[in-house]
């Protein structure tokens, strides 16, 4: 089982992440109608499948997927999610330039990195009803399991279920920040589509490696 990322593997994480938010678009498209304006689902999956068509056969590093996708949604996508989606993949893009493979301690490291990133530009902390619910219990969930020197399989599905299950917390909070704070009571019920995308994030990345496991 692999116990690092490699280049493929981070390329079928990124694969794997964009298929998702592709079957997942109309059940997005649907909660940001509810706690906002509908747009989330459009901009995530054009933003997906522009980076889909510039992902190189054979990335470098680990790293360059993310850039891919990074530079993709900084230069094309909309709504507030495209840029600081752009700024979350640019941590792990940063991360992994530096290296062959990704270990889960880089994991956590570009996790946290891209927490601070998009707690900087959008000042959102855990309870706004943003995807920082996700971002947050995730990257404790791969600090914990680096400390506990834990298989990377097993960090990932720590964050994999603390990410689905910050998302879910989100459907009992008013929102703070963005469009659902105008929405109020009208969006409780229904899960904040950022914080559902950060899920589907970590749980590509499970996949990828546990795919390789069999
Ligand atoms: P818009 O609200 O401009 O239509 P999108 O629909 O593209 O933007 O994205 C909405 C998502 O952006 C939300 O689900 C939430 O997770 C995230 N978001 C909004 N504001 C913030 C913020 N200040 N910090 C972090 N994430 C945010
Ligand atoms: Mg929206």
């Amino acid at each position: 089982m692999a116990q690092q990322l490699s280049p493929a593997l981070a390329d079928r994480w990124v694969r794997g992440f964009a298929a998702a938010v592709e079957e997942a678009n109309d059940r997005l498209t649907d909660m940001d109608r509810r706690s906002g304006d509908g747009d989330f689902g459009v901009n995530m999956t054009t933003g997906l499948r522009r980076a889909l068509a510039a992902l190189p056969d054979r990335p470098d590093t680990p790293g360059t997927p993310f850039q891919v996708l990074s530079d993709t949604f900084l230069s094309h996508s909309g709504g507030t999610s495209g840029p600081l989606f752009g700024m979350w993949f640019r941590d792990f893009a940063k991360v992994g330039s530096q290296m062959d493979f990704l270990t889960l301690g880089a994991v956590a490291e570009a996790s946290q990195k891209g927490w601070d990133t998009v707690t900087r530009l959008g000042s959102a902390k855990v309870g706004d009803r943003t995807m920082v619910d996700a971002i947050a219990p995730a990257t404790e969930a791969l600090k914990h399991a680096e400390q506990e020197a834990e298989p990377l399989e097993a960090g990932l599905r720590a964050a994999a279920e603390a990410a689905e299950r910050g998302a879910e917390g989100t459907s009992q909070i008013l929102g703070r920040k963005g469009r659902t704070s105008y929405v109020g009571e009208a969006a409780l019920g229904v899960p904040d589509p950022g914080a559902v995308t950060i899920g589907l994030f970590y749980r590509a990345a499970l996949d990828a490696v546990a795919d390789t496991s069999s």
